[in-house]
Formats: C-alpha cells, sequence, structure tokens
C-alpha cells in the first residue's frame, strides 16, 4: 500500500526503530507506545498537535475507537486533521496498539470539533488516563483500516 506524503511536521517527528514511522509527539521521542501522561497534558494545555506537536488552530481531529467516538471522548489528544488522515494510514496497519488503544483496531471513529475539554479522573482508582471531550462537534464518521 502506497502512504501519501505525510504533513512534515509529522514526517520530522523522531521515528521509531521496529516499525519505521515517526513517533506520535503524545507519546514520547523513542518509540511507538502508549501516551505519555505529560505529554498529554501538554498538548491539553498548551493546544498542540498529539501527533506532529505544533500547535493547533481552530478545529481539531480526534480519533479512537467507534465507542470513543459515540461517548465523544478520546484517550488520545487532538491534532491536526492533515495528521489525523495521515495517522490512519500509517499507524493501524502495524497490527499493534496505537494512538491510546489498549488493542489493535480494525474500526476507528474520526471526529471534527471547534472545541475540547479535559477530563481528569474522577477518583484514584481504575483507570487514571485522561480523556478529551469534544463540545462542539461538526463532523463524525468512522474509517475501516
Ligand atoms: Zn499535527
Amino acid at each position: 500500500m502506497t502512504v501519501p506524503p505525510l504533513p512534515r511536521a509529522l514526517a520530522e517527528r523522531p521515528r521509531d526503530a521496529t516499525y519505521d514511522v515517526p513517533v506520535p509527539f503524545a507519546c514520547g521521542d523513542d518509540a511507538l507506545g502508549a501516551p505519555l501522561k505529560r505529554r498529554v497534558l501538554q498538548c491539553a494545555l498548551s493546544r498542540v498537535c498529539g501527533l506532529c506537536g505544533r500547535s493547533l488552530s481552530w478545529g481539531v481531529t480526534f480519533v479512537g475507537s467507534p465507542a470513543e467516538g459515540e461517548a465523544g471522548a478520546f484517550l488520545f489528544p487532538p491534532s491536526h486533521r492533515e495528521c489525523a488522515e495521515a495517522a490512519l494510514l500509517l499507524y493501524p496497519r502495524l497490527g499493534v496498539p496505537v494512538l491510546g488503544q489498549d488493542a489493535p483496531l480494525a474500526e476507528w471513529a474520526v471526529l471534527v470539533t471547534g472545541g475540547f475539554e479535559l477530563v481528569r479522573p474522577a477518583s484514584r482508582q481504575g483507570d487514571m488516563r485522561v480523556r478529551f471531550t469534544a463540545n462542539s462537534v461538526s463532523e463524525r464518521r468512522t474509517v475501516a483500516v
């Protein structure tokens, strides 16, 4: 499969040595893996893209599981639309959990929103991950990979 050229800022990210793909900003600078909490918070508070790490403009895109799409609440930080489109061509085909997921997905939700809020875990028990809730959804679709 041919992957179209990546957005430059994403292409310039450090590469994962195993899969030869750019490491998403939210996952650190070393290897493809689960998002790092400090990077996730940085994305939220500084409004930078979870994929390329550059500033977001108005309107952001979330990608996640169909359940996350329906709930409008995501584990992976917001990104540029171009970065999100590129990510869905790049990462799911690796067959490993990516973009904040616990398992590989066959179908992804894509949601575009004008705004989002960061939701911290309510208690110190259970899932301690922060989530992003979309509050002004302008587009919602699912993509099979
Ligand atoms: Zn980006």
